[in-house]
């Protein structure tokens, strides 16, 4: 067991201060690697007072130099790739092939944030009145916090700091306590790339640490990730202290079958979504809608996939990883236990093909017959685990899609252009998949549920990330001969 500390990233320097741990696992040993420092308010304090420090001139940096940081940043994040996937697959799980991935899409984000010069460009109206011209612009709003989940300890925190300090604000991280040593990479890589002491701060911790950056009143603006009882609370908590605040909350995402559409490559597009990183990712397909009778065929296709899946420590070559903790796999698992006794049906057992050792593993399971009511059904399990449901028709396909309080992604499988058409239309979702199970957005749009997926209404990074990072103004101007000038106390009119 190691006991090594992992310390804050304060103004350019790693913080260690021998105060209250918690424990770092291995999901794929069981064995603890290390011990992360959780902030008190005081530490939190010093971090939000570097990044205020720091604004002022990084704020002034032009934006030409700032966009040439920007590539230097792609470079080294490109360069360090296979590291930072490498400690997200050691503390996280997932296969290292999918932190790879992981490291790639947030890397996306930064390569947007390289067109920063465009992306603040004001708008200017010459002669709105005899005389007056009016332009505006984006400025950036100050300190700003970024909160996020266990589940993308790389690409999420990348998803905000980006776009974040390329609008010219200075950021400070809580990264969940569970996989902090990628957030403590990227710090290190940030300032390899060039960017000054201060501008980006990394503070570890619970409760304590994100309730003191919600009430700091030198925090400006809040980003959130993570379930959504919590990304409630982010929310109020911010919004009712004036700050602005973005708070992505959890997700029961449903993927329709139509009877047109190809079985094998629905089953395929299922199993992918639905057992990729475990379950584990706010994307994940978690139900599937079989209509009109394709039930049987989808079932069976999917169950033959699954007993080809390999299960193991995400550095080996298998398909899937653990799960985050024993806590946690055991939660999982008892929707697998409980769910013949509310009448859906095992169709796989993850449990019975589990794999051996003191890791957190749970292989994929597969249920079938679920409906709403049931706890499988109702409940974000953010597990290996699949539910089917069936309905006779898409209006009622549909319905189960709206009904559910949560609104992230959903897809639906055909070959009919007309349905598909209509779905993203009727679909109360923020991201939509067409034949695409995972639809998460290209780095040019944005990211966000609707529903109980998402408090607040900027989604992130792409235009709405600039946007949200930045606050209007509108500048009105005239340049008058001095002796036209008189006294006039009408209200100004735009003629
Ligand atoms: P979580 O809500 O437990 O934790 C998220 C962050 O909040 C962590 O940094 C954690 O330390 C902090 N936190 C936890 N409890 C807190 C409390 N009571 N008060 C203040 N802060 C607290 O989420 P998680 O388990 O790390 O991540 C999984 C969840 O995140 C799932 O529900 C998943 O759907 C969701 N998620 C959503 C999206 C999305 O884009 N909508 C993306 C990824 C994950």
């Amino acid at each position: 067991m190691s006991t090594d500390r992992i310390g804050h990233w304060i103004a350019g320097k790693i913080n260690v201060n021998g105060g209250d741990t918690g424990p770092v696992f291995n999901p794929a040993t069981g064995e603890q690697t290390g011990c992360v420092e959780f902030a008190t308010a005081a530490e939190v304090d010093s971090a939000v007072e570097a990044a205020k420090a720091a604004f002022p001139e990084w704020r002034a940096m032009s934006l030409a130099r700032r966009a040439e940081l920007f590539f230097r940043i792609r470079e080294v994040f490109l360069a360090n790739r296979e590291e930072i996937a490498r400690l997200v697959t050691a503390e996280h799980g997932k296969t290292f092939a999918d932190a790879f991935a992981e490291v790639g899409r947030g890397v996306e984000v930064i390569e947007y944030c390289c067109g920063i010069p465009d992306h603040l460009k004001g708008e200017y109206a010459e002669q709105v009145s005899t005389g007056v011209d009016v332009h505006s612009v984006r400025q950036p709003l100050g300190v700003c916090a970024g909160i996020t989940p266990f589940n993308f300890p790389a690409m999420v925190p990348m998803w905000m700091w980006a776009p974040a300090l390329a609008c010219g604000n200075t950021f400070v991280l809580k990264p969940s306590e569970k996989d902090p040593s990628a957030p403590m990479l990227m710090a290190e890589l940030l300032r390899e790339a060039g960017v000054p002491d201060g501008v980006f701060n990394v503070v570890h911790g619970d409760r304590v640490a994100v309730d003191t950056l919600l009430g700091h009143p030198d925090v400006a603006a809040v980003s959130f990730v993570g379930s959504t009882p919590v990304a409630r609370h982010v929310y109020e908590q911010a919004t009712v202290r004036g700050k602005r605040c973005q708070a992505l909350g959890g997700a029961k995402n449903h993927m329709i079958v139509l009877p047109d559409a190809d079985i094998g490559m629905a089953a395929d597009a299922a199993v992918s979504a639905a057992y990729g990183s475990a379950g584990e990712r706010c994307m994940a397909v978690s139900v599937v809608v079989a209509v009109g009778g394709v039930g049987d065929a989808l079932v069976e296709a999917i169950r033959q996939r699954i007993a080809k899946l390999t299960v193991g420590d995400g550095a080996d070559q298998v398909d899937m990883g653990p799960l985050i903790t024993g806590e946690h796999r055991a939660r999982v698992a008892g929707y697998v236990r409980k769910a013949p006794g509310e009448g859906a049906t095992i169709v796989v057992d993850g449990r019975v093909a589990t794999p051996d050792g003191d890791g957190y593993f749970l292989a994929p399971s597969l249920l079938d017959h679920v409906k709403p009511g049931m706890k499988a059904y109702d409940d974000e399990i953010f597990g290996p685990v699949l539910s089917v449901t069936r309905t006779d028709t898409y209006e009622e396909a549909v319905r189960l899609v709206n009904d559910n309080p949560y609104g992230n992604g959903t897809a639906i499988f055909t070959r009919d252009g007309g349905v598909a058409r209509r779905f993203q239309w009727d679909a109360q979702a923020g991201m939509v998949g067409i034949n695409v199970p995972i639809p998460v957005p290209a780095a040019q749009f944005s990211f966000g549920g609707w529903k109980n997926s998402l408090f607040g209404d900027t989604h992130m990074y792409g235009r709405e990330g600039i946007r949200f990072y930045t606050r209007g103004k509108v500048i009105t101007s005239r340049w008058p001969d001095p002796a036209t000038s008189r006294v006039d106390l009408g209200f100004p009119e735009t003629r």
